[in-house]
């Protein structure tokens, strides 16, 4: 059995290698992976404004009918 965990990994947000103790690890610290999480944040926020802009200007059409 070994307990070695320690992976060389790439970091999926600024492509540095580090040393993973964990297999799932994505990102070389949690600089990288707050930065990524608000990233996709943002574009999901990007998604409803825009789903919210159709829908209002759906309500303000039936407004006018
Ligand atoms: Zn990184």
């Amino acid at each position: 059995m070994s307990s070695n965990l320690s992976v060389k990994r790439i970091c999926e947000y600024c492509g540095n290698t580090f040393t993973a103790k964990t297999t799932v690890a994505r990102f070389c610290g949690m600089k990288c992976n707050s930065r990524h999480g608000k990233h996709r944040v943002r574009q999901l926020k990007i998604k409803a404004s825009e789903i919210e802009v159709k829908q209002t200007v759906a309500l303000g059409l039936s407004a006018w009918l």
